[in-house]
């Protein structure tokens, strides 16, 4: 009898306590990068461009988009094309520090967000990120696959709203690709 009025005052609520926890943060997290999430991104953003802004401390964003990825979709397969988006995704998480945050925005767009990062500090992370990307070896479902990938980086500027901030590095990395892809740019 006590132990089972151990598991049931114990026990059970601390299960159920770790079950809610590990579902809000998978609700958090894209599951085919294990990376955040578009809906991590929407609130985590709005509160560092308030953050930066309030202080006045330095924030960057960098877009990447991976280059020509429904060739290797439309030539190697859907599964070849998950298993090159993964291995980006990580050699991406492999170059920034903890303090920065990386999001999967869209199909093979991430968002990178820096902060107290300025211009200097997030155009060299982002060539990192770049230099990474292009020299790690893609071996998927028996197939060696190249991949490059094009940044766009932006620097928040006083009192700038996110909405701006977001559409500048986006213009930046539109820039990358109609300037050739596999670069990286400033807004
Ligand atoms: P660009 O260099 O201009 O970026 O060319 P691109 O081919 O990368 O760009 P486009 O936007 O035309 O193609 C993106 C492709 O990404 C199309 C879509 O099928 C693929 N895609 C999006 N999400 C996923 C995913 O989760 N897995 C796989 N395998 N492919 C995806
Ligand atoms: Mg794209
Ligand atoms: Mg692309």
């Amino acid at each position: 009898m006590i132990i089972e009025y151990l598991m049931c005052s114990l026990v059970y609520p601390l299960r159920n306590a770790l079950m809610y926890k590990h579902a809000l943060q998978m609700a958090l997290k894209d599951p085919l990068t294990g990376v955040n999430n578009r809906v991590a991104m929407d609130s985590t953003l709005q509160r560092e461009v308030e953050l930066a802004n309030r202080y006045g401390t330095p924030l960057s964003l960098s877009a990447l988009d991976v280059d020509y990825f429904k060739r290797i979709n439309d030539s190697d397969g859907h599964a070849t094309g998950d298993c090159v988006l993964k291995a980006v995704a990580a050699a991406a998480v492999s170059s920034i520090r903890s303090t920065d945050i990386i999001f999967r925005f869209g199909g093979e767009e991430f968002i990178i967000l820096l902060s107290n990062t300025a211009e200097e500090g997030a155009m060299c992370l982002a060539e990192r990120i770049r230099q990474r990307i292009q020299a790690a070896k893609y071996i998927c479902n028996e197939a060696m696959i190249a991949a490059t990938a094009s940044l766009g980086v932006a620097c928040l500027g006083k009192g700038e709203n996110v909405h701006s901030l977001f559409s500048r590095a986006d213009q930046a990395l539109y820039r990358a690709k109609s300037e050739g892809r596999n670069c990286v740019k400033l807004a």
